[in-house]
């Protein structure tokens, strides 16, 4: 057994832990990051996260400080208009959109979308050019003990890691909160997400739709052209039983069912990935720290994917953080500096959770009456200029 000391130790090296690897060593940080998963960064092989992210303005950012995004530009797809379609109708067909166009509010577009699977390629190839960054593949945290200045953690390959600060980053079912004995509040939807790529006949300029209907929305994200052709993630999330049936069906089946589904937004689609299918949970941690430690991202909180918040959030839990450290530089981990991370983190997330909870409950409905309510809703909140541009910053977390 050896016995490391290090600044920061990051129990989990998802997209977010990743970043925040990333983001510390480029600070400046002696930064160590373990995961039991092993590294995948190929969109074919089995287990690849075929999820993308749509990064808003300010998650962009945190990625450019952190000396990633120079990676990553050339990959990722503009998002110029979010647009919401309702379509829920006695016929499948769109009754009503709704453009938010980024123009009104900034020179820039709202975000750029991205594979997940590429985003930890290109995470790990920064990570190796950072000497101070240590990533540990197929190795979990076993034990943890706090202590006043440091957390002493036993790692399953029999090491002892000593760090000024733990990071949780673990996801939604994780070790360290645990370890900390923190406890999290969690909704079920009974509702789940089928999540895959289409190639499609028209241009998606550079638009993300949403179209709900009921269930939950249908979501297209633009991704770049390859060879001429035109192509999209989709989010599509149903009712459990539903995502379920349609998630047997055969390639043939499945894509007509999209089709018809997606109101023809993008001309005519053809499969162009495998069909991954997640569970959709609302979660969130009742606190976000511990005697020399944080949570943060999925193990922090957990919120259906809509208005691309998810990771976005995770990316401001990193930048605050970040600062938080940088401005306590020589006694960054320390009870006061982890009390200002709660005290600014811990409303804002839930806000979002709350916002995003109520947004995902309306689109499930498959109830006529509140579905008119809910086209009213969007008429309403799209017609008033203002109302407009403050509910388009608030998505982006410029408000
Ligand atoms: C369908 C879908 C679409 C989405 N789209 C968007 C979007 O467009 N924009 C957006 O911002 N967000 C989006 N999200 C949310 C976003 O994908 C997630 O927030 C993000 O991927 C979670 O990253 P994470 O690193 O927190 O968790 P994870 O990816 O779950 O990573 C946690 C890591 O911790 C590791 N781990 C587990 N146990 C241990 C242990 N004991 N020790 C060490 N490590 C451990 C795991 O192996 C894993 O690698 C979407 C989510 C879904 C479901």
């Amino acid at each position: 057994m050896s016995r490391i000391h290090t600044d920061i130790l990051i129990s989990g090296g998802g997209v977010a832990g990743l970043a925040a690897a990333c983001a510390f060593g480029t600070a400046g940080f002696d930064v160590i990051c373990v995961d039991p998963a092993p590294v995948i960064t190929d969109a074919n092989a089995d287990g690849a996260d075929l999820r993308s992210t749509a990064f808003l303005q300010p998650a962009r950012n945190t990625l450019r400080d952190a000396g990633i995004w120079a990676h990553l530009e050339r990959y990722a797809a503009p998002l110029q208009i979010m647009r919401l379609a309702d379509a829920g109708g006695v016929e499948n067909e769109i009754r009503k959109l709704a453009d938010f166009d980024a123009s009104e509010i900034s020179d820039e577009p709202f975000g750029w979308n991205l594979p997940n699977w590429l985003l930890r390629r290109e995470m790990l190839n920064r990570i190796e050019a950072l000497e101070n960054v240590r990533f540990i593949p197929q190795t979990a945290l076993r034990r943890v003990t706090t202590r006043n200045d440091h957390a002493l953690v036993n790692l399953d390959n029999g090491d002892q890691v000593s760090a000024r600060l733990l990071i949780g980053a673990d996801g939604r079912n994780s070790f360290v909160r645990e370890a900390l004995g923190i406890n999290a509040q969690t909704k079920r939807y009974g509702q789940k997400a089928l999540v895959f790529v289409v190639k499609h006949s028209q241009p998606h300029d550079d638009i993300s739709t949403e179209i709900h209907r009921s269930g939950g929305p249908f979501t297209t994200v633009p991704m770049p052209d390859l060879d001429g052709a035109h192509y999209s993630s989709i989010v599509w999330m149903e009712t459990g039983a539903n995502a379920s049936a349609l998630a047997a069906l055969n390639d043939a089946e499945f894509t007509a069912a999209a089709q018809d589904r997606s109101c023809d937004v993008l001309g005519k689609l053809t499969l162009a990935s495998r069909r991954a299918i997640w569970p959709i949970i609302t979660q969130q941690a009742d606190h976000l720290i511990g005697q020399r430690s944080a949570l943060i991202a999925e193990a922090a909180h957990v919120i259906p994917p809509i208005g691309a918040q998810g990771l976005n959030m995770s990316l401001a839990d990193i930048e605050t953080l970040l600062t938080l450290c940088m401005d306590h530089r020589d006694t960054f981990g320390s009870a006061e500096m982890l009390d200002q991370y709660q005290s600014i983190r811990h409303p804002d997330m839930a806000r979002r959770i709350k916002g995003v909870d109520m947004l995902n409950r309306a689109s499930m409905t498959d109830h006529d009456t509140l579905k008119s309510l809910r086209l009213k809703g969007l008429q309403a909140l799209h017609h008033v200029t203002p109302l407009r541009q403050t509910l388009m910053k608030t998505g982006l977390g410029t408000d």
